[in-house]
């Protein structure tokens, strides 16, 4: 297998260095590297500048309004992307929803949602987990009962990310409680200013509001907006996270953060010389970098796999635990190499200041609460114990 890029692969990747150097706006960039707080507009800004230049969708077909690049290609987009500070675009819409509608979907449904996705006219976010339902996801208890042309919708869905800026919401409910429990679920898109939906915030322990609860209080949701056939959704729903699994890895934004590591132990702490400097240290970092460089060498045999037509199976799971486990090894470094200044929770680390005065060098702030925030990497997507179980059963045939 050859893993250098041809002549024409280079090409490419210099015209999307190019572009997106003269094209990300610098403020948004600071706030990624700096793991600043990001606002919706500030997503929002970055996919609609992908939209004019066609290339928010590379992976959708042609047809529905993407690319229908190559993995190779769509992996050099992300690699450039996320070098240069770029956001990732939210998963929710174009990478989850958006290939289960031009998938499965009614022709109405990919009229009406697709081009409003590639947009970003609508924000989505995904309903599968409730409480007691998360790994055991089949067993989930959201009811929707079919009254003339509607589906009355009543229960709780938990740990919906950003459902706070969503307009849509995709919802595993159950439509029958006979046979085997898979088989009683449907997919069915709700529109989030429905009368009877609520969203409750859940602040996590870095202080953030990224996750919340969804209730839903009687509420109608038009036959029309259910996707495929009515008891299928378990297949819909396993289509969709085999794509969130291999989205997951991260390599391209671990190897920017591996950047930032060195660039801020690089720096004088207030205890001496900086800390890349101590060889104890430096050896900890040129293990997270070869384990990066392993994992980027796996993602590139998966790409090449898919680019001959086979689709990700259970490597995916492999991804998914080494690239989170690789992402939270960053993260404790990066408080190593802040020490004292590493503070855990403050409402405002974001901005550094703590009732007023200035705690630490500019770049400490932020890394504890990234520190607390990343805990999740190894928990949602399917947590890294339920990978593990999917290894053992597909790979090893235990
Ligand atoms: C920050 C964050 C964002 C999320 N965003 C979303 C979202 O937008 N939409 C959504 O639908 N869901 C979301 N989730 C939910 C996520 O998918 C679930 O948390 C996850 O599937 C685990 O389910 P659970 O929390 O119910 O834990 P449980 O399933 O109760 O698991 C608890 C522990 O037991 C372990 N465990 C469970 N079963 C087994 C087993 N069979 N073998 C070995 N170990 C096992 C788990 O690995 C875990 O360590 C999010 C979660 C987090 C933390």
């Amino acid at each position: 297998m050859d893993f250098n890029y041809t002549a024409e692969q280079l090409a490419f990747r210099d015209e999307v260095r190019t572009f997106v150097r003269d094209h990300m706006p610098h403020e948004i960039a600071r706030k990624v590297i700096e793991h600043k707080e990001l606002l919706k507009e500030d997503w929002v800004t970055w996919q609609r500048i992908l939209f004019e230049k066609g290339w928010v969708a590379p992976h959708w077909p042609v047809e529905h309004g993407g690319l229908g690049w190559d993995a190779v290609r769509r992996h050099i987009l992300e690699e450039e992307c996320a070098a240069a500070g770029a956001p990732r675009t939210i998963a929710f819409g174009l990478h989850m929803v958006g290939p289960v509608i031009y998938t499965f979907g009614s022709a109405w449904q990919k009229q009406h949602y697709l081009p409003r996705i590639l947009s970003s006219e609508d924000w989505w976010c995904q309903g599968y987990s409730e409480p007691g339902s998360g790994s055991d996801l089949a067993s989930l208890k959201t009811r929707a009962v079919r009254d003339g042309d509607h589906y009355i919708v009543n229960g709780q869905k938990t740990w919906t990310t950003l459902a706070q800026h969503a307009d849509m919401i995709f919802c595993l409910v159950r439509t029958s409680s006979e046979g085997k429990k898979q088989e009683g679920i449907s997919f069915l898109l709700i529109d989030m200013k429905s009368p009877g939906v609520t969203v409750r915030p859940i602040i996590t322990l870095d202080g953030a509001h990224e996750v919340n609860e969804v209730w839903f209080e009687d509420v109608k949701v038009p036959v029309e907006n259910l996707v495929g056939e009515e008891g299928r959704g378990w297949t819909y729903a396993k289509f969709l996270l085999s794509h969130e699994r291999t989205n997951i890895a991260g390599v391209s934004a671990s190897k920017r953060e591996l950047a930032y590591l060195k660039e801020i132990a690089g720096k004088e702490i207030a205890s001496g010389r900086p800390l890349i400097e101590n060889p104890r240290f430096r050896d900890k970092v040129a293990r997270v970098e070869i384990e990066l460089m392993a994992l980027e060498i796996t993602v590139l045999r998966v790409l090449a796999a898919e680019s001959a037509g086979k689709a990700p199976g259970p490597e995916a799971s492999i991804l998914k635990i080494k690239g989170t486990e690789i992402q939270q090894a960053l993260t404790e470094l990066m408080m190593e190499a802040v020490g004292p200044y590493a503070l855990p929770y403050l409402p405002a680390q974001w901005s550094n200041h703590w009732l007023g005065e200035r705690v630490g060098p500019d770049h400490a702030g932020p890394l504890a609460s990234r520190y607390f925030n990343y805990r999740k990497v190894t928990i949602y997507g399917g947590s890294n114990e339920i990978q593990r179980n999917i290894i053992s059963q597909a790979i090893l045939g235990l």
